[in-house]
């Protein structure tokens, strides 16, 4: 089955009232430097706090330097979403104590205490089960990702100790929070595929990477304490915790047992979720405005700069794709879900010369079905798209079939070229009507009831096409060798009648 049929989503039927809320967590993986250093924020593979200075070690008098780039992909994001910016940039320290963060804050954004948020407001169109939907946004912050936890036994509960890796300390995060505004799983992901969607073809977040995606989704079921739940890092683990909660919930409504306001973990291996702390009153971070870091203001100027140098939105290359290329509403959808699809279909049109379904429906259809759900940029790696613009050629010219094309793809994906596969099976289309004739004849002769069959009902001509199709190896042009069947069906009939009505 190919993926794209995937991205459509039933609308489920839920009988209770369910609101939830996300608060969204994304790297900015598309930068060179941390947010406040000139370490790499490239951090993973590397040896345990070797991509660390005095700055995201959280040492005494080391002083942050905001990274320009992380601020104006931000800006684009807010931009992208319609969201109010900020007249000034400004920060926030929040406080906590935590071994992750041994400077004991966090630099981040706030509303109020003398900070603002980057931006807020800002709705999201997204198309849920044909009916497009608004879900609205609250608030856009940037912040520093603290030090990374590592459990020696894997799990939080079991392990005698904790080791913290710097490397991951300082690295750039957009935190994007929803208002209330869902009722359903089937609602939150096609908000969240829209969201990555969008992050992708601004050259944000690479969602192939591990960590680069981390959700916390608010719950509460028929009026009830919200609970939150915490570690959510796929799409499909949000949908998953997201049942679990809300089935738990109302177990224990019906048994008569309050819900109390807590934050829960995700367990992805059990699949379950599990108290992590009460929350009966909203914690003190004590927020305060960074003193090391003044207040910059955001100029008319940066905006205008930014929405020029914006790369086009998917909202703008699903209708030029659909209006300028001809695409099926579907097929363009399924490209520009993910950003290494849609730029997939755009560099083979280039070296192909060919564009539209033809080109689409391979990548959709015949090429996804070997990759990945979730990893779409393996495509590119798989076959790389000049081999797949040499099979698009062939196929535009007829020299092959749709089967041959589809048949030829486990070469493809073994690093042969498909011009050498097709010469070396001797792969031809067989459109020769001399030739086709002749097989058709054969075949009329070897299924006398058939023909019969298909001269009362019109239907029955699949039987004998295909019969025919079989014979020349599935390599005739279906067009011709339909026409030649008709034609020869309706000589027969004509025979028939000339020998007159009771003679068969
Ligand atoms: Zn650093």
């Amino acid at each position: 089955m190919p993926h794209g049929a995937r991205v459509q989503v039933s609308q489920e039927v839920v009988p209770v009232r369910t609101i939830l809320g996300l608060e969204m967590h994304f790297q900015v993986t598309s930068v060179k430097t941390k947010l406040f250093c000139s370490c790499s924020a490239d951090y993973r593979g590397k040896p345990p706090n070797t991509n660390v200075c005095p700055v995201c070690l959280g040492m005494p008098g080391a002083l942050p330097k905001p990274n320009r780039a992380v601020v104006e992909k931000a800006l684009m994001v807010a931009l992208a979403f319609n969201m109010e910016i900020s007249p000034v940039l400004s920060w926030a320290r929040k406080h906590y104590f935590y071994p992750d963060l041994p400077k004991s804050y966090q630099i981040t954004q706030y509303d109020g205490k003398g900070v603002m948020s980057l931006a807020r407001g800002g709705r999201i169109e997204v198309e849920v089960g044909g009916v497009k939907r608004v879900f609205r946004l609250r608030r856009l912050n940037i912040e520093e990702d603290p030090a990374r936890l590592v459990h020696p036994t894997g799990s939080a509960l079991t392990s005698p100790y904790v080791l913290v890796d710097f490397n991951r300390s300082g690295v750039p995060l957009l935190e994007i929070v929803t208002e209330p505004d869902f009722s359903s799983e089937v609602e939150v992901e096609a908000f969240l595929k829209k969201v990555r969607s969008v992050l992708e073809h601004l050259n944000v977040t690479d969602f192939s990477l591990e960590g680069a995606l981390r959700v916390d989704v608010n719950i509460s079921v028929d009026g009830g304490e919200r609970v939150e739940i915490k570690n959510l890092n796929s799409i499909s683990d949000i949908i998953q915790a997201i049942r679990y909660e809300r089935e738990r919930q109302l177990d224990a409504l019906r048994k008569n047992i309050p819900i109390r306001r807590e934050t829960r973990h995700w367990d992805p291996i059990r699949r379950v979720t599990f108290p992590l702390r009460r929350k009966e009153v909203e914690e003190d971070y004590r927020y305060m405005p960074d003193p090391n870091l003044p207040p910059l203001k955001i100029t008319r100027e940066l905006l205008e700069k930014l929405r020029r140098e914006m790369p086009e939105l998917p909202d703008a290359k699903l209708r030029r794709l659909v209006e300028e290329h001809g695409l099926s509403p579907y097929l363009a959808n399924v490209l520009v879900s993910r950003r290494a699809l849609s730029s997939y279909y755009e560099r083979v049109v280039e070296l192909s010369g060919v564009k539209g379904d033809l080109v689409a429906s391979y990548i959709v259809n015949d090429l996804l079905g070997w990759v990945p759900e979730e990893s779409p940029e393996k495509l590119w790696k798989l076959v790389p798209p000049d081999v797949a613009a040499k099979v698009i050629k062939m196929l535009s010219e007829g020299l092959i079939t749709i089967k041959m094309a589809k048949e030829i793809i486990p070469d493809l994906l073994s690093g042969r070229d498909p011009e050498a596969v097709v010469t070396e099976r001797g792969w031809r289309v067989v459109r020769d009507v001399e030739e086709l004739r002749s097989v058709v004849r054969q075949v009329f002769a070897e299924n006398e009831k058939a023909v019969r069959d298909a001269l009362r009902n019109k239907r029955a001509i699949q039987h004998l096409i295909g019969k025919a199709m079989e014979r020349t190896g599935k390599r005739a042009d279906p067009r011709v060798l339909r026409a030649i069947v008709e034609e020869m069906l309706e000589r027969a009939r004509a025979e028939l009648e000339e020998e007159g009505p009771g003679a068969s």
